[in-house]
């Protein structure tokens, strides 16, 4: 039985225990007519050999189906049933092959965030400079700006921009080989490859590094100090420079100033073009703003959403996103808009002073919180277990984290170890069910009040 059958086979059990006495019809003949193909791009595709069937799954059923397969396999977003007799037959033999050929040569995963593209990219003076340019590089990677070296104050779109110049990329240039890596991440896997002495783990390194056609690498600031890995880095660099392999580079500080990174190594930065991303003037921020509420479905008025654009000290965007979402927070568990100042105001100040109290609400008072508030050891909220009231607690951790915090998506993902993907569905899957849940509403609504305490 391959995986894939496992998973659908649990999926069958799940439903026909929890579906059986609501509809008898759809567990007796409809889901057993239904054969799993494949996985791709978190969606699930299963496909019958009865018309009636595919037309009895109406979207809520897909839904249904959706849940249980998320029960073993939470990454999975969407459902798609297909006929097996009609021309998609022809595809579903192809992907077959496809996804055959895929399990012997090994997969090229998509290390970027999805939500981090061109297009997801507020342009604006500040930034344009730096949009362009990364822009060129995505279209013709290695051919013009290289390296492309951009910097900024944090939390002004520097990883933002290498995701999409990534994610561009991935999708429109399938032959090239792409590697990203945070500069820790970088320092780590370097480290590894000289500490231990199985030659597999070099050759893991020069597999990765070495063997690659565009090198990402964020935050190169954090290299300072590490000597050795700067040396590795310094001929990593001039290897793939010499072979005109597209680096991306960002980092804090322009190459000047970085003071703790050997010379010959900044200077090499300035061979391609060096980009700042200023921070972004008030029309911006409200643009930015205005498009993430969207993207959210909230109803920002612009009173609000210059409130916010103004109030955020550190000029950091991300900053900034944490207030919106803060107040799209408490518009949904107060269940009304929020749309003026003062109002926006009122439920902000609660995080301005929390700052100045110094209760300082981190990601262990809210899991702290959560799981004494659902009866949940911490040690399995962090498991890998998928005990339905488990998978629960762990989602309503990461909701709150990300809704209360601005930590972004792929630190959260780290502290739970899970990708960023799996991160979101755990968001969104809340945002989904806050909207009709009443009896979740007040929980969170209960949780949140612990903080104030
Ligand atoms: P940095 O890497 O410079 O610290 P990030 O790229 O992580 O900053 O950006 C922080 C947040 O701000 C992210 O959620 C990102 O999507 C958002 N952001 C930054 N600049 C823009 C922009 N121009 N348009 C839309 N979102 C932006
Ligand atoms: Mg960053």
């Amino acid at each position: 039985m391959t995986d894939l059958e496992i998973l659908w086979e649990k999926s069958l059990n799940f439903l026909n225990k929890n579906d059986k006495n609501v509809n008898a019809i759809a567990c007796d003949i409809w889901y057993p007519n239904l054969k799993p193909v494949r996985i791709k791009d978190n969606t699930l595709v299963l496909s019958t050999k009865m018309k009636m069937v595919k037309q009895a799954i109406t979207p809520e059923y897909e839904n249904k189906i959706l849940f249980a397969v998320q029960q073993s396999e939470p990454s999975v977003s969407e459902v798609i049933i297909v006929l097996e007799k009609d021309s998609d037959l022809s595809l579903i033999d192809i992907d077959k092959k496809e996804v055959e050929k895929e399990q012997t040569v090994p997969k090229r995963e998509n290390p970027f965030m999805e939500m981090y593209t061109f297009d997801s990219f507020i342009s604006g003076d500040s930034n344009s400079l730096a949009l362009n340019a990364a822009k060129v590089v995505a279209e013709h990677p290695g051919v013009k700006y290289n390296p492309l070296f951009i910097y900024s104050g944090v939390g002004l779109g520097k990883t933002h921009l290498l995701h999409a110049i990534g994610n561009y990329i991935y999708k429109h240039n399938k032959k090239l080989k792409l590697t990203y890596a945070t500069t820790e991440e970088l320092v780590n896997d370097f480290l590894l490859s000289i500490n231990n002495i199985k030659e597999s783990s070099k050759k893991a390194f020069n597999e990765k590094y070495r063997d690659c056609d565009v090198l990402l690498i964020d935050d190169i600031q954090f290299l300072a100090g590490k000597t050795a890995t700067q040396e590795a880095f310094f001929n990593l660099f001039n290897q793939l420079y010499t072979n005109q392999k597209q680096i991306i580079i960002t980092s804090d500080k322009a190459p000047k100033d970085l003071s703790n990174l050997e010379e010959r190594l900044t200077s090499r930065f300035g061979c391609g073009l060096i980009v700042d991303i200023q921070t972004p003037k008030i029309e911006t921020r409200v643009a930015i703003l205005k498009y993430k509420a969207m993207k959210e479905k909230f109803m920002l008025s612009n009173e609000v959403a210059f409130y916010i654009a103004e109030i955020s000290k550190t000029q950091s965007i991300r900053e900034m996103e944490g207030y919106l979402n803060r107040v799209i927070f408490s518009s949904s568990l107060l269940m009304k808009n929020i749309d003026t100042q003062e109002m926006a105001a009122e439920v902000l100040s609660e995080i301005v002073n929390e700052k100045i109290s110094g209760k300082n609400i981190d990601k262990d008072i809210i899991i702290e919180t959560v799981s004494t508030y659902l009866n949940i050891s911490i040690k399995d909220i962090f498991s890998k277990t998928r005990k339905q009231e488990v998978v629960f607690a762990r989602q309503l951790c990461i909701y709150l984290i990300s809704q209360m915090l601005s930590l972004p998506l792929a630190s959260i993902g780290k502290l739970f170890n899970r990708d960023h993907t799996t991160i979101m569905h755990a968001k969104n899957k809340i945002e989904t069910d806050l909207k009709t849940d009443k009896k979740l509403k007040l929980q969170i609504s209960d949780i949140t009040n612990e903080f104030s305490k």
